[in-house]
C-alpha cells in the first residue's frame, strides 16, 4: 500500500490489525483445545470472544475512516500463529506445552499491543478522538490478557514452589 500521508498510515494500521484480528479467531479455538491447564484454556476461551467485538470494532473504525478493512494480510500474525500451530503439531498436551502456549499468546498480545498503541497515537495526532477511544478500549484488552496470562504462568510457578 503506498502511504502518502499519516492519515494512509493509520488506515494501513487498521487494515492491518484486522486481518490480524481475524487470523487470531481462527487460531484461538485451536490453541484453547490443546490447553491441560483449565485456567489456561478458559483465558483463551474468554480472549476468543474478546478478538470477536474487537474484529467488530475495526470495521466501525474503518467506516468512520472511510477506508475498506479487507485486501491485506498481516505477515507477522500469520508468522507468530504458524509458531504457535507448530508447537501444537509437535506435542502432546502437556504441562510443558502450556508453558509454551503462554509465551506464544504473549507474542501474540504484545504484537498487538504495539500496532494498536501506535494506531491510538496516529488517531489523536489527526483528531480523530473518536476513533482514538474505540482503539484504545482494545488496547486496554489486550494489556489485561497480557497481565491474565503473566498470572496464569505466575500461579503455575507458585503452585510448583508450593508441591
Ligand atoms: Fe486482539
Ligand atoms: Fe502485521
Ligand atoms: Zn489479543
Amino acid at each position: 500500500m503506498r502511504l502518502n500521508d499519516l492519515q494512509d498510515v493509520l488506515a494501513h494500521e487498521v487494515k492491518d490489525l484486522y486481518s490480524a484480528e481475524k487470523q487470531l479467531v481462527e487460531a484461538l479455538p485451536k490453541m484453547a483445545k490443546a490447553a491441560s491447564d483449565e485456567r489456561l484454556r478458559k483465558a483463551m476461551e474468554k480472549h476468543l470472544e474478546v478478538t470477536r467485538q474487537q474484529v467488530a470494532r475495526l470495521e466501525e473504525v474503518g467506516k468512520t475512516l472511510g477506508t475498506e478493512v479487507t485486501g491485506h494480510a498481516c505477515e507477522g500474525m500469520k508468522g507468530l500463529i504458524k509458531e504457535a500451530e507448530g508447537l501444537l503439531k509437535e506435542n502432546e498436551p502437556s504441562e510443558a506445552l502450556d508453558v509454551a502456549l503462554i509465551s506464544a499468546a504473549q507474542r501474540v498480545e504484545h504484537y498487538e499491543i504495539a500496532a494498536y498503541g501506535s494506531a491510538v497515537a496516529f488517531a489523536k495526532e489527526l483528531g480523530h478522538h473518536d476513533v482514538a477511544r474505540t482503539l484504545q478500549q482494545t488496547l486496554d484488552e489486550e494489556g489485561q490478557a497480557d497481565k491474565e496470562l503473566t498470572d496464569i504462568a505466575e500461579s503455575r510457578v507458585n503452585q510448583r514452589a508450593e508441591a
